[in-house]
């Protein structure tokens, strides 16, 4: 544990946006050893009932955990928890714990954890290893349905007395029921040791408004309970012990973005304009469905990115087309008179569902990823299009590949796409014609020959995320590398400004997608690049519209114009952020 009255950063990834500030409550889903006890000749079936009972007790509350979720996010979002509750009924789990109790004479938790490790193994050998959250599920109902059998309280309930100012969920990892069991006006903040943004407790944690920042190393053992500690879910920057100095940045900045809060609704209902009357088009980013409503309060113009990844990441069956058409139909009649641009299932690198059984690959990031796995799931994505020309009857819904790099790639899309309207129309069943088909930038092989491209796509949108990691050669995900993760190197800079030019030349729209869009350096620097419609982190909305609204667009042009000549990102940014300096002032006031 970390010594007390030293302050203790940890930088890792903002996993979900706001800042907290509270004491640390650590959360440990270990379960002790399972004690070896001899059951009895004729305690068998005594130890079969507590196993049921055990299982019963884990549905009811799994079941009512997703009852909640339904009624704070929805119906769609609380599907997250089926898995879980289909394990209960699941045969391996079950009948094979059941036939240790039965054969060899095992209590019901020591059965139980058996069989649970046998199959952690058996899923983590035959199906890809980054089917993580699958595994994170068999974990928690594990440690779910052990407590029961051990009499051990629950990790997931945070009990004692609230912490003055909360409580901040510190753990090695999290799970989605814990975070959807937290009580919101307790809990201001999570930090792990593991997990990203795309983890399914990030997901949700997002959708909740609970600040969050995850892959933090080892927090989980250097934080003690009760210690004072600050979350920052925007950069992913967490601060146990926080000085003086810390906890006076941290409360001026918590009062501008408090009053920010106060204006967020004037903001919403203002033009993305600049001083020098220029418009920027803002797009919100989704995780989930019920997340668009919301966006569109905080003033989106449709949807720059629409991850599809929800309906297939930890599932171990295929998502059928009408719970798929549901999902799309409500975020395309939320904005019925705006873009609405959905993303072809993006599986591969840190996401694969269990039903695809994928091999494991040395190098998952540069292996079968994005849209290089379509050819070979046909079915799964002639399911997505079909539900996605059907949702695009009612709004203006456009569909985009990620991990594009050549115009064959474009080609395979258009004709399952093809396939899918046949279908459709062989069917008798209403879809949209002519639905626009763009590319996702995402690496150098696209930035470069995206003048090509153009003749295959409609639209681009520069996956900066991506763009950087491999241009650089930088994991994403490896927090050790967040130093080398340079968005402003000036190789991303400069395929930056090729794309949009490329796009400019062609009539096809760019737009950007990634987290650069969401700070408020890359919010100007991409808007100086040329890129000027910008899809955000659905939350960040008001703030990237008061920088939009407090610049002017002439300016950032030739300060970008300098930044494509520095010689390296640092000396970018200087530059960049020097030139810059009275609109950056204007946005933030000096001291704010
Ligand atoms: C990106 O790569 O920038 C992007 C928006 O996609 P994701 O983060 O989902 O890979
Ligand atoms: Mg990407």
């Amino acid at each position: 544990m970390n010594e007390p009255g030293a302050p203790v950063v940890f930088k890792g990834f903002p996993a979900a946006e706001g800042i907290a500030r509270g004491r640390v409550r650590t959360v440990d889903w270990h379960v002790p050893a399972v004690p070896r006890v001899a059951v009895p000749e004729g305690g068998r079936s005594r130890e079969l009932e507590r196993f049921r009972g055990a299982l019963a007790r884990a549905r009811t509350e799994l079941e009512g955990i997703k009852g909640e979720t339904g009624s704070r996010l929805g119906p769609i979002e609380a599907r997250i928890f089926d898995p879980q509750i289909l394990m209960l009924d699941d045969p391996e789990v079950v009948l094979g714990t059941e036939r240790y109790i039965s054969d060899n004479r095992l209590t019901a938790a020591r059965a139980f954890d058996w069989r649970m490790l046998e199959l952690k193994d058996r899923w983590s050998r035959t199906s890809h290893p980054m089917v993580l959250d699958r595994l994170n599920d068999l974990e928690d109902l594990k440690v779910r349905v052990l407590r029961r059998l051990l009499d051990l309280p629950d990790p997931w309930e945070i009990g004692g007395d609230a912490e003055p100012g909360g409580i901040v969920a510190v753990a090695k990892d999290l799970t989605p029921s814990f975070v959807a069991s937290l009580d919101a006006s307790r809990v201001v903040g999570l930090a792990t040791d593991e997990g990203t943004r795309t983890s399914h407790w990030a997901i949700l944690a997002r959708s909740l408004e609970i600040p969050a920042a995850a892959g933090l190393g080892d927090i989980a053992a250097r934080a003690g309970d009760g210690q004072p500690i600050i979350v920052d879910g925007w950069s992913g920057r967490v601060v146990i012990e926080p000085d003086a100095r810390e906890v006076d940045r941290f409360e001026r900045r918590r009062a501008t973005i408090r009053g920010w809060r106060r204006e967020t609704p004037a903001i919403a209902r203002e033009e993305a304009v600049t001083l020098d009357r220029k418009g920027v088009t803002l797009r919100a980013n989704l995780d989930l469905p019920g997340e668009a409503a919301r966006a569109r309060a905080l003033g989106a113009r449709g949807v720059g990115l629409f991850r599809t990844e929800f309906l297939v990441v930890g599932r171990n069956t295929v998502p059928r087309e009408e719970e798929q058409y549901l999902a799309y139909r409500s975020v395309a009649e939320t904005f019925s008179s705006h873009p609405v641009l959905i993303r072809t299932f993006d599986l591969g690198g840190d996401k694969f569902p269990v039903f695809l059984r994928t091999p494991a690959e040395d190098n998952p990031f540069l292996g079968r990823r994005g849209v290089r796995v379509c050819p070979d799931e046909p079915e799964l994505f002639l399911t997505q299009f079909r539900a996605m020309l059907r949702a695009a009857v009612h709004g203006d819904l456009r569909i985009m590949a990620p991990l594009v790099n050549t115009g064959a790639e474009i080609a395979t899309v258009r004709e399952l796409l093809g396939m899918a309207e046949n279908q459709l129309r062989s069917e008798g069943v209403p879809f949209a014609r002519a639905v626009e088909v763009g590319a996702m930038i995402e690496t150098p092989a696209a930035a470069l020959a995206a003048p090509g491209l153009a003749a295959h796509a409609d639209f681009f949108s520069i996956g900066t995320n991506d763009l950087v990691q491999y241009t650089l050669a930088v994991d994403r995900t490896n927090t050790r590398l967040a130093h080398l993760y340079d968005p402003f190197h000036p190789a991303v800079l400069r395929q930056i400004s090729m794309v949009a030019r490329a796009g400019r030349a062609a009539g096809v729209e760019v737009s950007a997608c990634g987290e650069m869009a969401t700070r408020p350096l890359g919010v100007l620097l991409l808007l100086g690049l040329g890129v000027e419609v910008l899809s955000v982190a659905w939350r960040s909305l008001p703030g990237i519209k008061r920088i939009v609204r407090n610049c002017r667009l002439d300016e950032i042009r030739a300060a970008a114009e300098v930044s494509l000549e520095a010689p390296t990102g640092a000396e970018a940014r200087r530059s960049f952020a020097a030139s810059l300096r009275p609109t950056l002032n204007r946005v933030f006031p000096p001291g704010a």
